[in-house]
């Protein structure tokens, strides 16, 4: 008989296996597997008591803490559908979510809480707030005092069957409204085999959350994690401080994060040289960082670098890029090139770079098309969004809206998205490949390239950088540092010098603010 892949499981093996481990740590809360199972019986309890059941959507706004860990587990064995909540959203954005997925509860961390205190009036269907930690009279319960209420005996579970939503995941938001992607069990369950395969998770393993977990997840990490007996270290506030700290005194091995910070961690590096002695072993990342970091990671730390692509409606992810042991033999800099490109297919996903028509392009490194997806991680549909559904998968393939290339050894390169993609005097400019090459810049932290009209040419590339503390650097340095490197057409024209770039809460550019913030600078 087949077993339906539900994700308990995944807690239920920790507890057989690995019971008096330690599960997570917190800053200085420390919990076993055992104790942890015992917490989430007392929440799906908890949930129970006030009328959450099957199907019910169960809203999370928190950072990277041991109750959003629990969460997934507590609220997925009710049946219920966890929707996490990004913590860098707008008042209005939240009540568009809570609203538009119908939750009926919402679990809120209490350094959150006055993210909604102004739409709290507005909620159309939350019947119930859940602060941690905290006790008001109203529609409040404080969590701790409210959890301790409940038994943490076992718990009688929904009956589940494996194509069931467990999760409602509203995409970034990187290019326009975030639409909520529906995940079911087995997305996710089989989506975490492969990634522990791809990882070679083991029980010796210590994770720490720095990419966060309501993003797509973070990564699937609550999963494949936990089904492994590995630990959890959780950290609220991610800073590059705080991340070099716990990798020494927790020992950490595996690491996943977005480029953006992972340059804000080779920056710290750079500048305050903090001792490391503990080899990681695996640092995480997406979004095809450049040469440079991937370099500095692998050569300087010591640590083994994996680029990984993916998609929120892919669960999230389905190329990696560790260097098989067929190409060990090429020398370091050759591997962290081929690590720029975000990978081959993982286990369970088939990925291919299509032309307009849907037929293949060569597999030659050049040959530019959309990628598409067909993958046991490829979401249900877009709640409440037929339209937006039919016209990402069709035919069974999820369709990207990302460009790239596929080589002879079936790496694919992403060289941007549809949306980004700069066309000038009739050529497609790659973006990424742009913003590689300012990243190689000494002056330059963080750079994102975005068309602009132009009258001759239709669009040229213009860039916003932000430069490092001390650095000088003047738009013609940049500019002639640009043509120095790239075809001419592709250079970039003109510089926005700016202190920051607006990002997502996972520390994704938002090339679609700077867009609009240029149109609206022209008008001036
Ligand atoms: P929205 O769909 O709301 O605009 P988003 O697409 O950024 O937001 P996510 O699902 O978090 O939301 O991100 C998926 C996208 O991130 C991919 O479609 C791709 O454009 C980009 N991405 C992910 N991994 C990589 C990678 N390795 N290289 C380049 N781009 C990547
Ligand atoms: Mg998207």
């Amino acid at each position: 008989m087949n077993v339906p892949l539900v994700l308990s499981q995944f807690l239920d093996r920790a507890v057989t296996l690995y019971g008096d481990k330690e599960a997570v740590q917190c800053e200085g809360r420390v919990f076993t597997y055992r104790q942890l199972e015992g917490r989430v019986n007392q929440l799906s309890r908890g949930l129970q008591s006030i009328g959450v059941a099957k199907g019910d959507r169960v809203a999370y706004l928190a950072s990277n803490t041991v109750e959003m860990l629990e969460g997934f587990y507590g609220i997925y064995q009710l049946g219920a559908i966890m929707v996490p909540l990004n913590i860098r959203l707008k008042p209005e954005d939240y009540l568009f979510i809570l609203n538009h997925s119908e939750s009926k509860v919402l679990l809120v961390d209490q350094d959150l809480y006055e993210l909604i205190l102004p739409i709290k009036d507005l909620l159309q269907t939350v019947e119930h707030i859940i602060v941690h930690y905290k006790e008001e009279a109203t529609k409040e319960i404080g969590y701790d005092v409210w959890l301790a209420t409940f038994s943490p005996e076992s718990f009688k579970r929904a009956e589940l069957d494996e194509n069931d939503v467990c999760s409602l995941l509203y995409t970034s938001g990187t290019t326009g409204d975030p639409k909520g992607v529906m995940l079911t069990h087995r997305n996710n369950y089989l989506h975490a085999l492969s990634s522990m395969h791809h990882l070679r998770v083991t029980d010796e393993d210590i994770y720490l959350h720095v990419l966060p977990m309501f993003h797509v997840n973070g990564w699937g990490a609550p999963f494949y994690y936990t089904a492994n007996g590995a630990t959890h270290i959780c950290l609220k506030k991610a800073t590059p401080e705080a991340i070099f700290r716990e990798i020494e005194a927790k020992k950490v091995t595996v690491v996943h994060m977005a480029p953006t910070v992972l340059n804000s961690l080779l920056q710290y590096y750079d500048e305050h040289k903090p001792v490391v002695d503990q080899k990681v072993r695996i640092v995480l990342a997406g979004s095809a960082p450049p040469h440079a970091f991937i370099k500095k990671v692998e050569q300087e730390l010591g640590w083994e670098f994996i680029q990984v692509y993916g998609m929120t409606e892919s669960s999230p992810l389905s190329l990696i890029s560790r260097i098989l042991p067929q190409l060990s033999d090429l020398s370091d800099d050759e591997k962290s090139r081929l690590k720029v490109k975000a990978g081959y297919q993982m286990i369970g996903a088939e990925v291919k770079v299509v032309d307009e028509f849907g037929e293949e392009v060569p597999h030659d490194g050049t040959a530019t098309g959309e990628i598409v997806v067909r993958s046991n991680g490829v979401m249900k549909g877009y709640w409440k969004n037929e339209k937006a559904t039919l016209e990402a998968i069709k035919n069974g393939w999820l369709h990207t809206g990302d460009v790239g290339t596929i080589d002879e050894r079936g790496y694919i390169e992403i060289t941007d998205r549809k949306k980004d993609i700069i066309i000038s005097g009739g050529e497609n400019i790659s973006s990424i490949e742009v913003e590689g090459v300012l990243y190689d810049h000494p002056a330059i932290l963080e750079a994102a390239v975005i068309a602009i009209p132009h009258e001759k040419w239709g669009e040229t590339p213009h860039a916003y950088v932000v430069l490092r503390e001390n650095a000088e650097v003047t738009e013609q340095e940049i500019i002639d540092f640009s043509r120095s490197k790239l075809a001419h057409f592709k250079a970039i024209k003109s510089v926005t010098f700016t202190d920051e770039l607006p990002k997502t809460a996972s520390g994704k550019i938002q090339k679609v603010h700077l867009r609009n913030e240029h149109i609206e600078s022209m008008k001036v």
